[in-house]
């Protein structure tokens, strides 16, 4: 039986200058343009913002929001985190797994708003309904896991869902991500930095309250259809992320040594199947996902590697692995454990690494600057080294905090040919000389070259492979190497599908057909909504953040990939094979023109904004 519209959220306020806490209720309208999760991130901060904010001041406001599927499905225990980003200056925002966002929900609350600075170290503690300011003094300096125990022994409850720092966040590390039960990372943009900017250690949240639904009994018809459809993730369950790196590196996916080379036949000792095989004691998941495909590992030496924080991911076996030369596995275990117990995004730092590696195998950084560590590539320990000096910002450490942009500016000479990003976010591991669709979302990603938000061209080259995407328009496959106005449309099309899940909070590995959330969010909230509409959120909220980003200084110069993917590894498989500086720029600008932007200054038109209804 339907219920009485859910359509309204909560969000919950928290001015950690004056100690303020309130709530306020989002009217039905807004929740409908922008759905939930990163559409209520994005639309906050344009609204709350000032122009020209310092992101590590106390005008900055980190906000994290759940959606009207959370803790209701399988595969939708997520939320979004976002601010304006230390590390791009730009707009920041990422899903993460984990309970948090469903202990929110149960707690009373679809979103929070943090703003301010406290004067002293603090975290949030949010509890069935209620919120207060806690002092977090004797637990600063801690790692992550360290204060989520701290905070559960403080409330007396082993089931609160902590959001916390460690070193690198309270140091300010500009890609510094904020741990979620100590292996589900808001990994990209800096947010762990905005927390530390704002003396803020943790949010914690508890609730007890069911989370309403609109109709109950067609979300649980969509529940066992959604968990019938699981057995495609067989393999996914058994290994999760990182079990094709082999072929990867076969066809040319796999970052080696920096994205300068191809080849590496190490590869296999660190595969998913390797961890499996050497270190993996077992596997765990998100809060009512059966899917559990994250790694748990344990290494006793040469290394202690704690299994409370998880294991690696591909994202983090190929940026501290093939990425830095490394096919060391207890060596990238012990990374990750560093990274998740520091709070720092293990893609930024597999990437700084890289740089730095081949800064100083081209003689910008010598023995002098490392304090006597030798970064050449392939070095475990010196990438061991490095993480511990970033988090604490000692020695060159210092310098590699800031990222490979500023990074690249201070040592001078062409390091910033060596620093693979785009708007100042280092590349996710995934090869754009393969993909140029991949490559064309790299650069016009409002928040840097995200793979979350993108496309992998390989998985569109079949008839089989395109059979969902027939309903939208996409009638036939498209060539991996293509990059004209069909990629294009291609790459839109997938972009507005991963933003909807951003918004929805559904995993992007699960399952879920286009349809089967449109009607998902109708049973959760009684809204006459379908595919169209929330393609449209899409595109709003899409839209809104490129304004974010154009009121923050950001032009069409920033939508351009590093140079090194115009020309060829120097082996391997994309050994011939580059991208095309021109066919980009096309295909940037056609991108321009399918959003309703000027195909010229990358800006929304004046009837595009009026459109969606922007003003
Ligand atoms: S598939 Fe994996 S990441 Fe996604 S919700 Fe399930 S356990 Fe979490």
């Amino acid at each position: 039986m339907a219920g009485s519209t859910n359509g309204t959220r909560t969000i919950l306020r928290a001015d950690l200058s004056t100690g303020a806490l309130s709530t306020e209720t989002v009217d039905e309208l807004l929740c409908r343009k922008y759905l939930g999760g990163a559409g209520f991130v994005t639309y906050l901060l344009w609204k709350e913002l000032q122009p020209g904010t310092d992101a590590l001041g106390p005008g900055n406001k980190l906000i994290a929001a759940a959606g009207p599927l959370t803790g209701l499905l399988p595969g939708t225990s997520r939320h979004c985190v976002g601010a304006k980003s230390p590390l791009t200056g730009g707009i920041a925002k990422c899903e993460v797994g984990d309970v948090w966002g469903t202990e929110l929900r149960r707690a009373g609350f679809d979103a929070v708003v943090v703003e301010g600075r406290a004067d002293r170290p603090v975290y949030l503690w949010i509890h069935d309904g209620e919120a207060s300011i806690v002092d977090s003094g004797h637990f600063w300096g801690k790692n992550t896991k360290e204060t989520q125990e701290a905070i559960r022994e403080a409330q007396g409850d082993d089931h609160i869902a902590v959001a916390g720092i460690g070193r690198g966040g309270e140091r300010q590390v500009r890609y510094a991500c904020i741990i979620h039960g100590l292996a589900s990372a808001a990994g990209r943009g800096g947010l762990g930095a905005v927390l530390g900017s704002k003396n803020l250690k943790a949010i914690a949240v508890r609730g007890h309250k069911a989370i309403e639904a609109y109709d109950r009994e067609r979300i649980k018809d969509i529940r066992q259809a959604v968990l019938k459809s699981l057995h495609v993730l067989k393999s996914f369950q058994e290994f999760g992320t990182g079990s094709p790196m082999e072929h990867f590196e076969q066809i040319g996916n796999l970052p080696v040594r920096n994205f300068r080379d191809g080849s590496f036949p190490g590869v296999k000792s660190i595969t998913a199947q390797a961890v499996k095989e050497t270190i993996g004691v077992g596997m765990h998941g998100c809060y009512g996902c059966p899917v559990r495909c994250k790694k748990v590992v344990r290494v006793d030496e040469p290394y202690l590697v704690d299994p409370a924080y998880g294991g690696p991911e591909y994202e983090t076996l190929a940026s501290l692995g093939s990425n830095c030369g490394i096919d060391d596995l207890k060596a990238v275990a012990k990374g990750n454990e560093l990274c998740n117990a520091y709070s720092l995004d293990t893609i930024s730092v597999g990437s700084v690494v890289a740089f730095a590696m081949e800064c100083f195998e081209n003689g910008l950084l010598t023995a002098k600057d490392t304090d006597g560590i030798d970064l050449r590539f392939g070095n475990a320990e010196a990438m061991i080294a490095l993480i511990e000096a970033i988090a604490k910002r000692e020695g060159i450490g210092d310098l590699l905090a800031e990222g490979t942009a500023r990074a690249a500016e201070r040592i001078g000479g062409n390091a910033a040919m060596f620093a693979m990003q785009v708007k100042g976010l280092d590349l996710a591991m995934h090869e754009p000389r393969l993909k140029p669709g991949l490559g064309l979302g790299y650069m016009v990603n409002p928040h840097g070259a995200d793979h979350c938000d993108n496309m992998h061209d390989v998985f569109f080259v079949t008839k089989e492979q395109i059979a969902d995407l027939q309903p939208m328009g996409i009638l036939e496959p498209v060539p991996a190497e293509d990059i004209g106005p069909r990629k294009v449309a291609l790459f839109k099309l997938t972009q507005l599908k991963a933003i909807v899940g951003d918004c929805l909070l559904a995993c992007l590995f699960m399952p879920y057909g286009a349809g089967q959330l449109a009607e998902a969010t109708a049973a959760a909230t009684g809204w006459n909504t379908g595919v169209v509409d929330q393609y449209y959120a899409a595109e709003r909220i899409l839209t809104l953040a490129r304004l974010f980003n154009a009121r923050e200084g950001f032009t069409t110069e920033d939508d351009r990939l590093p140079e090194r993917f115009f020309q060829p590894t120097t082996d391997g498989a994309m050994a011939a094979t580059s991208l095309d500086p021109d066919l980009m720029n096309s295909a940037r600008r056609y991108y321009y023109s399918l959003m309703g932007w000027d195909r010229k200054t990358g800006l929304p038109t004046r009837e595009r904004i009026e459109e969606l209804g922007l003003v």
